[in-house]
């Protein structure tokens, strides 16, 4: 969300006239686009919108999330009046609709959704985006289609919680909802589109039309990001999390027998408050069940204004950090073990441009990174033979022209 709404940004600056400098030195605007979601990203940059102007007194422009579009206005106006604020709390334009400057030519962030209903105990998104406001199903369209115009063949829908989508709008001349169900097949269509993705979905709304519309519609990725949070039903029940570990673990389950191919990811917090060492066995016991092929492992950090920050029993820092080695060791084991199940298989990757390792680097349809030897020609669909796994990558040979989009779903039979 952050890069997308970066992009935006840049868009909007050079629709104005201005151009990208080499030197930060020669820059004459800088913007930095802050982060409020941990307390890590936060301190970088003294995240609380309004103080910023007393503690940072070079600064011309404080722009809030939902104000994104008035950028340029205020930094002209800074130039003649002074220091600029404008941290409305209602969004009038869409991130998506403004122009953007994107990094990557062939893969491209669309916004369906912004904010959230939910009230998770430790999270401020609902404070700093508000509530979910969808994006009318032809709008988004209508950008997928004008990306895929430009050469984008692969696209990521965006929202805080994109399963929702639509249940704040009708479809126009009709009092139906748009189901996220929809948008995925409706999408699916876009001629030049071919592959979609989506983050992040709440798992208590990733309903059996979700799971059938990925299943059934070829261009879709066979991975999901599905947050868990905690293992543990006491903690979640804290969390105001409105699914157990049971459930939980039975989607995953019913997922895969779906689409057999699929990956997950998840996200885990460790040392949420009043968390027990017995309380996190139970989120070790679910990653060992449910054998995520990636996770991203988060401390947790008070966040003013929710209702986790204001509980007692917050979990000293040393004990938060042994247990989030403990997560990361076990996680990385699993990870591999995901990725070593792939040797020597063919894999269709979207090339992404020169790798760490001196070739070129591409993704998967199930979003692993893959290292390979070859002229890296950003956008190209190749298939490669995977030779070497390792947590966070793999590393394959033999490029050749891709076949066809799914390469990497089993054959039905094989998966059956
Ligand atoms: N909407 C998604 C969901 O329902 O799971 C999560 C979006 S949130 C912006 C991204 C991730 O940041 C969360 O899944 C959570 O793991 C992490 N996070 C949010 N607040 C946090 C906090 N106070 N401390 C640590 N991690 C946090
Ligand atoms: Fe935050 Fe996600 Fe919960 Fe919404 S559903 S409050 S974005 S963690």
């Amino acid at each position: 969300m952050n890069e997308h709404d970066s992009e935006r940004i840049a868009g909007l600056l050079t629709a104005g006239g201005m151009v990208p400098t080499e030197e930060l030195g020669d820059a004459e605007v800088v913007v930095f686009n802050t982060c409020a979601i941990r307390e890590n990203a936060d301190n970088r940059l003294y995240g609380q919108q309004g103080r910023i102007l007393q503690r940072a007194p070079w600064v011309d422009v404080v722009v809030g999330t939902h104000a994104i579009g008035s950028l340029l206005d205020l930094v002209r106006l800074a130039e003649r009046e002074g220091p600029q604020m404008d941290v409305r709390e209602y969004t009038e334009v869409f991130p998506s609709a403004l122009p953007a400057v994107r990094g990557d030519r062939h893969r491209a962030w669309v916004s369906v959704s912004v904010g959230c209903d939910n009230r998770c105990t430790f999270c401020i998104v609902p404070l700093v985006r508000g509530p979910q406001r969808s994006r009318a199903i032809g709008d988004v369209l209508a950008e997928v289609q004008g990306l895929a115009g430009q050469g984008v063949v692969e696209v990521t829908l965006l929202g805080q919680n994109v399963n929702t989508y639509g249940r704040d709008i009708t479809v126009p001349g009709s009092s139906r909802r748009p189901l996220f169900a929809d948008l995925l097949r409706a999408v699916n269509e876009v001629e030049g589109i071919r592959r979609i993705r989506f983050t992040s979905p709440h798992p208590a709304h990733f309903t059996d039309d979700v799971i059938a519309a990925m299943a059934e519609s070829e261009n879709v990725c066979e991975h999901i990001h599905f947050p868990l949070q905690s293992g543990s039903d006491r903690v979640l029940h804290l969390m105001n999390r409105s699914y157990r570990q049971a459930r939980y673990l039975a989607w995953v389950l019913r997922i895969r027998e779906a689409i057999p191919e699929v990956a997950f990811s998840t996200d885990i917090i460790v040392g949420f408050p009043g968390e027990t060492e017995g309380d996190f066995r139970e989120t070790l016991r679910v990653v060992e069940e449910a054998r995520f092929d990636s996770a991203y492992t988060f401390q947790y950090s008070p966040r003013p204004g929710t209702r986790a920050a204001g509980l007692e029993d917050q979990v000293p820092k040393e004990v938060v950090q042994e247990r989030f080695d403990r997560l990361v060791a076990l996680q990385e084991g699993i990870s591999l073990e995901r990725n070593r199940a792939l040797q020597g298989r063919t894999v269709e990757v979207l090339v992404e441009g020169e790798g760490r390792k001196g070739g070129a680097q591409g993704r998967t349809r199930s979003n692993k990174v893959v290292h390979f030897e070859g002229e890296p020609r950003p956008g190209e669909f190749l298939d490669v033979t995977v030779t070497g796994a390792h947590p966070h990558h793999l590393d394959a040979r033999d490029a050749r022209p891709a076949r066809s989009v799914t390469v990497d779903r089993e054959p039905a039979a094989a998966a059956s």
